[in-house]
């Protein structure tokens, strides 16, 4: 049985007329770090550096909605079930989730972290066409398929790699 202040028409409710509803990610991570295993151990105790990724076996209430991370460098996402479910955006979302940014332009003021700006293989606000033979196959591109990263990203995303 399906309950809730996310669930709505048996969806998730993940957007509304301000974009994605941000407490659902805080909610999801309370749920999860408040349940125990067996010992009664919390699992923000057991679990308490660790990416976390929920996923939904249902649609939300927008329809294509794939997926998102909570922000930029934070550790937590949420994914959907779509009819056309992919390969690629749990693979991009983790990624934003490790500090990397889109390898194409998508504000009108470049952040902290662009490094190196590539046509994007679909229509955006600043291209009236999609460049999907100019896009990248990066992970970080949007784009019919990718599967690549970096390493100046490897180093974005771990520190450690030097
Ligand atoms: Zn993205």
């Amino acid at each position: 049985m399906k309950g809730g202040r996310h669930i709505e028409n048996d969806k998730i409710k993940a957007t509304d007329q301000n974009g994605i509803i941000d407490s659902l990610f805080a909610d999801c991570r309370d749920a999860f770090f408040d349940d125990t295993d067996q010992n009664g151990i919390t699992n923000d105790i057991n679990y308490p550096d660790h990416f976390t990724v929920f996923k939904f076996g249902i649609t939300s209430n927008q329809a294509d909605f794939e997926g998102a991370i909570q922000k930029l460098g934070i550790h937590n996402a949420i994914m959907f079930t779509t009819p056309l479910s992919d390969n690629y955006t749990l693979n991009h979302e983790v990624m934003h989730g490790f500090g990397l940014t889109h390898t194409h332009r998508d504000t009108s003021i470049l952040i902290s972290g662009y490094k190196y700006i590539f046509p994007c293989g679909i229509k955006t606000d600043f291209q009236s066409t999609g460049k999907s033979t100019d896009a990248t196959d990066n992970t970080m591109a949007y784009n019919q398929r990718t599967y690549s990263l970096w390493c100046w990203q490897w180093k974005i995303a771990n520190p450690n790699i030097t």
